[in-house]
């Protein structure tokens, strides 16, 4: 296959409304509450990994890495970031004094200059389901560009993992809904509504099978090829109750020195992404054998988008499901 450029995924990407997003205060106040997230930063850029380092902070956005590297003597440290929020990463970075220390560049890290390789790069590139926005892209981008041949990069690994699901409550209210619009019976059309991947937080009491580790992405080595991925996946039932769906979500390690999990029961922003079956599974049952194929990929039509298509199936009792969900 023919070496595809972090651009070219981008391209026309980069909508005005991707950098506006980033503009508000809103979300930055988001990000930085999320203490699991910002914590597992903290821990990894301590004294013996940045001191005395060349840091480079992709996407800085209020320029809270950036201040962590640099409390924790590195010797310089480039941020960059394209949204306007930079103006208040300014004036925050001026405010505790690490103006000599951090170089602010304004702009797209595709479009400006290092003046310098780096020891380490560190980003909080991770999205929605890991993927959405695919700003992964432009950390690999930098990373290819600036990162010195023993250099580090933050994270280094990211994994995901998904489980079954069983969430009759779910299914019982969408059934509920379709069965009594303003009085009419929709019931017929209920499987043809598509159900586009659910970001909300899934308790571990709906999980019907072990979490399983899908893929683990090599961050100091992987391609930007990798981010339209299949994996095949395999997890057992282990309770007399219908398959709703898939759970899926992330974790990411820091050099094992720091870890981030949005496993369920963690209260991160990023929350897990909920993969709904058109019709649940229904007579599915302990013991029960699920093999699947999970591929997802930037979306044609918007590579900040994910595609992803999903198919399960379950030999012994004749049942598969292939379907097609789209997050936007
Ligand atoms: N590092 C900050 C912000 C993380 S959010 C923190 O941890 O709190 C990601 C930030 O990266 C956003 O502010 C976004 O505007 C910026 N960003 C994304 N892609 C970028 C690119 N290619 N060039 C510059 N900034 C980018």
């Amino acid at each position: 296959m023919e070496e595809c450029k972090p651009t070219d995924i981008l391209a026309g990407a980069d909508s005005e409304y991707y950098w506006e997003s980033y503009s508000h205060p809103g979300i930055h106040d988001e990000m930085l509450k999320d203490r699991h997230r910002t914590l597992s930063y903290k821990r990894a850029l301590v004294p013996s990994v940045v001191k005395d380092k060349i840091v480079l902070d992709v996407g800085c956005g209020t320029g809270i890495l950036s201040m962590f590297a640099a409390r924790n003597g590195a010797k310089h440290v480039y941020a960059v970031e394209m949204s306007s929020v930079r103006k208040q990463a300014a004036e925050i970075i001026k405010l505790n004094g690490y103006e000599n220390v951090i170089t602010l560049i304004q702009g797209k890290m595709e479009e400006v200059e290092i003046p310098e390789k780096v020891d380490i790069i560190v980003s909080e590139w991770m999205g929605y389901n890991l993927m959405f926005e695919s700003m992964l892209a432009s950390v690999i981008y930098a990373r290819d560009k600036y990162l010195k041949d023993d250099g580090i990069i933050l994270p280094d690994t990211a994994s995901i993992y998904i489980a079954g699901i069983s969430d009759e409550e779910l299914l019982q209210e969408k059934e509920r809904f379709w069965s009594n619009v303003y009085g009419f019976d929709f019931s017929c059309i209920l499987s043809d509504v598509t159900v586009d991947p659910l970001v909300d937080y899934c308790d571990s009491r709906y999980l019907c099978t072990a979490p399983i580790k899908m893929i683990t992405f090599d961050l100091r080595h992987m391609s930007v090829n990798q981010m339209d991925f299949t994996v095949p996946f395999e997890f057992v039932i282990n309770r007399d109750v219908p398959l709703s769906g898939i759970c899926l979500y992330f974790d990411c390690t820091f050099l094992k020195k720091s870890y981030l999990t949005t496993k369920p029961d963690t209260n991160t922003h990023w929350k897990q992404t909920c993969f709904y079956f058109d019709l649940p599974f229904d007579n599915a049952g302990s013991g029960d054998i699920i093999k699947g194929v999970y591929h997802c990929k930037p979306a044609a039509s918007h590579p900040r988008h994910l595609d992803i298509e999903l198919k399960c199936s379950c030999e012994a009792k004749q049942w598969t499901n292939d379907q097609v969900y789209h997050m936007n």
